[in-house]
C-alpha cells in the first residue's frame, strides 16, 4: 500500500523505513533517476560506494577534475539517510562552539567553521551552476541554548570561530523560541533529493565518458591498498579494479575504528501544513535542549501552504522498548500546536531516521590510514549534509594530489578523542548488548496474536534450534521468519514499530522486516531466512 498515497517502496529500495519523508510529495519515487545493475567486470580510476550526499558530491567534484568515476549503490540512489534528512545547511555542529573550542583548540575550530561555511556556499553554487530547482533558500538561523547564562559566552565563542565578518546576535523573546537564543545569518535549506538528483542527471547527461552509476549493486568486500583495489560485488561474479576506493556508505564496511568511535541514534520528524503567511523566515535549532528540535520548511503543491518540518527527540538505536517510539511524534506535535495553532491537526508526514555521532563531533574524512588509496566519509553527527559536501572537496583534492586545508582536522586515521580507550568502548558496547539481550526484551506475545504488518523478536527458548527469531506478519496475516541476530556482530535485534525494521542495539545496523534486506550498516548482508516465506521474500528482494 503506497505510504502517504505517493509511491511504493518495495524492499525499502527507495528509503530506509516504512514511513516516507516529506520530500517524496514533490519528488515521488516514480520521478527518481534510475540506473542499471552492474553485471560485468570493470576497470576505472575511482570507485565510490554509496549514492547519498557524500558519494554523489564526491563523484561530482572528481568528474569536474577530469577523473573517471564509477558510483555503486546497494539500493536506489538517495535511499539512505540523505533522502530522510531535513535539508538544512547550517554552521553549527549540534554542540556548543565553546565545547568545540575546548575539544579541538581554536585553530582547528576556525578550520571546522570555515569548512561548514564552504559547504553552504558550494551547495548554492552547484545548484545555481547546474540550474537545479531544489528550493535552495538562504535563511538566518535562530539557535537556542539550554542555559541562559551561556548566551554571551556562546556568542563570543561563535565570533571567535567565525571571525570578525560573521557576527552572531542575541535575540529577545521570539516566536517558536525563547530568550536564550542567538541568530546567525546565511544558513540555508534545500530539497535534498531534488538537489542530489539534479547532480546525478547532470553527470549522466554531460559526462557519460567519465561517470557511470550502478544501483542494486552492493559492494561485498575489497582487497588491496596503495597500489589499487579490487572490489567484489555481492551475489554476482563481477568485480571492479580501481586505483582508488571511496567508502561513502555512511558506515564503512570492515572498519572497526569507525564502528567503535561512532554511536547510532534514531531521531524523529513531522511535516504539517501551515499557511505560507505563517511560515518562519528563519531556521530554528536547539542545542542541548531536551527536545533538541530543528524546524525548517518545504514547499507544498498548494502555493498558499508550506510544510513545516519539525525534527527532534533521539535515542540510541534499538535501546528503547517499543511503546516509547510513537510518543516521540506526540512530543513534536505538541510543540507544533503550541507554536503554530493554524497547523493541520494530523501531520501529513511522520518519519524517523538515523544519525551517526562520532565521539568528538567531527566527521572522519580522508585516507583510512596513511598511504592507502582507500578513503572514507563517516561520522556525520547530524550535520552530514554539510559533511558530504566538505568530504567531496577533501577527497577530490587528495585523490588528485592537491593539498587540502581541512584534511588534518578531519583526518580519518586520527585516534578518536575519547576519554575511553578503544577496548573500554568495546566493553561498554558489549555490556549494553548483554543488557539489551535480556529475556524481558523479547516479545512475550504469541505469534497468532501478532497484529498484521507487525514484527517481533522472540526468545531462543521458544524456537526449535535455540536461536532468537525475527518474525514479521504481513497484511494478509502470513508470517515469515528470519534469524533474529544481526549479520555484523550478532547483536540480538529489536522490532522498530515506527519504521517496521529489525534494528541492532550494538552498532545500529537495520533490516527490512519484509525481506530481511540490510538497509543500514555496518552489517553488509541481509538477515538469514528461517522459513520458506522468508526465503522467498529474500530472493525477491535480490531481484528488485
Ligand atoms: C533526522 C536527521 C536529520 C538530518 N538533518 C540534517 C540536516 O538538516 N543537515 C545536515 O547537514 N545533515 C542532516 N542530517 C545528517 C545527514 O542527513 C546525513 O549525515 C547524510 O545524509 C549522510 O549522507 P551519506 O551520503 O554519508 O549517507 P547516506 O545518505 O546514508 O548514503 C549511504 C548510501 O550507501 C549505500 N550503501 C551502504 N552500504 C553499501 C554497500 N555495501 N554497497 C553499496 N552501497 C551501500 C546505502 O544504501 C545508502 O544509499 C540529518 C540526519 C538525520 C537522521
Amino acid at each position: 500500500m503506497p505510504a502517504n498515497g505517493t509511491s511504493t517502496n518495495p524492499g525499502l529500495s527507495f528509503t530506509s523505513g516504512h514511513n516516507d519523508p516529506v520530500w517524496v510529495r514533490s519528488n515521488p519515487y516514480t520521478s527518481w533517476p534510475r540506473f542499471k545493475k552492474l553485471s560485468e567486470d570493470l576497470e576505472t580510476h575511482t570507485v565510490i560506494t554509496g549514492a547519498g550526499v557524500a558519494g554523489i558530491s564526491t563523484a561530482y567534484e572528481l568528474v569536474k577534475k577530469g577523473v573517471q568515476v564509477v558510483l555503486l549503490e546497494a539500493r536506489e540512489v538517495t535511499s539512505g539517510e540523505s533522502g530522510r534528512s531535513n535539508g538544512v545547511l547550517g554552521d553549527w555542529l549540534g554542540m556548543k562552539w565553546q565545547d568545540i573550542i575546548k575539544l579541538h583548540g581554536i585553530e582547528n575550530t576556525r578550520s571546522i567553521h570555515d569548512s561548514h561555511r564552504y559547504a553552504i556556499r558550494r551547495a548554492q553554487e552547484i545548484a545555481k551552476e547546474l540550474n537545479i530547482e531544489c528550493d535552495f533558500t538562504q535563511l538566518p538561523c535562530h539557535i537556542s541554548l539550554a542555559d541562559k547564562d551561556d548566551l554571551s559566552k556562546e556568542i563570543e565563542a561563535y565570533s571567535n570561530a567565525a571571525g570578525p565578518t560573521r557576527a552572531a546576535e542575541a535575540l529577545d523573546e521570539v516566536r517558536a523560541s525563547d530568550s536564550k537564543t542567538f541568530k546567525v545569518t546565511d544558513c540555508a535549506t534545500l530539497h535534498p533529493t531534488k538537489y542530489l538528483h539534479g547532480i546525478l542527471r547532470y553527470l549522466s547527461d554531460n559526462h557519460s565518458d567519465l561517470f557511470s552509476c550502478y544501483t542494486h549493486t552492493r559492494v561485498k568486500a575489497y582487497k588491496g591498498d596503495g597500489n589499487g583495489v579490487s572490489i567484489e560485488i555481492d551475489g554476482r561474479s563481477c568485480s571492479i579494479k580501481a586505483k582508488n576506493f571511496v567508502m561513502a556508505m555512511n558506515v564503512p564496511i570492515r572498519s572497526r575504528t569507525y564502528i567503535m568511535a561512532n554511536a547510532y541514534y534514531r531521531t524523529y520528524h513531522i511535516a504539517n501544513t501551515i499557511p505560507k503567511t505563517e511560515a518562519l523566515e528563519h531556521i530554528v535549532t536547539g542545542l542541548t535542549s531536551i527536545l533538541g528540535f530543528t524546524t525548517s520548511v518545504a514547499s507544498h503543491p498548494d502555493p498558499n501552504l508550506v510544510y513545516l518540518i519539525v525534527t527532534g527527540g533521539r535515542h540510541k538505536t534499538a535501546h528503547i522498548d517499543i511503546e516509547y517510539y510513537e510518543p516521540h511524534f506526540a512530543t513534536l506535535k505538541e510543540w507544533v500546536f503550541r507554536n503554530f495553532p493554524t497547523a493541520n491537526t494530523v501531520p501529513e508526514f511522520s518519519w524517523s531516521s538515523q544519525i551517526v555521532d562520532s565521539n568528538d563531533n567531527l566527521a572522519f574524512i580522508g585516507r583510512e590510514k596513511p598511504g592507502t588509496n582507500i578513503f572514507v566519509i563517516t561520522g556525520d553527527s547530524g550535520t552530514g549534509f554539510n559533511y558530504g559536501v566538505i568530504g567531496a572537496k577533501i577527497l577530490s583534492d587528495q585523490i588528485t594530489g592537491v593539498k587540502n586545508t581541512w584534511e588534518n582536522v578531519y583526518d580519518a586515521s586520527r585516534k578518536p578523542k575519547s576519554k575511553l580507550l578503544d577496548q573500554e568502548i568495546e566493553k561498554v558496547h558489549l555490556e549494553e548488548l548483554i543488557a539489551k539481550s535480556r529475556e524481558d526484551r523479547y516479545a512475550a506475545i504469541d505469534i497468532e496474536e501478532l497484529p498484521p504488518c507487525t514484527g517481533a523478536v522472540i526468545s531462543k527458548d521458544r524456537t526449535q534450534h535455540g536461536m532468537p527469531l525475527a518474525i514479521y506478519k504481513d497484511e494478509e496475516g502470513k508470517t515469515r521468519q528470519f534469524t533474529g541476530l544481526c549479520t555484523h556482530a550478532y547483536g540480538v535485534l529489536m522490532w522498530n514499530p515506527t519504521e517496521k525494521t529489525f534494528d541492532c542495539p550494538l552498532h545500529g545496523s537495520r533490516f527490512d522486516s519484509r525481506t530481511g534486506r540490510c538497509v543500514f550498516g555496518p552489517a553488509n548482508a541481509g538477515l538469514k531466512p528461517d522459513d520458506d516465506a522468508a526465503r522467498e521474500a529474500a530472493a525477491l528482494s535480490v531481484e528488485i
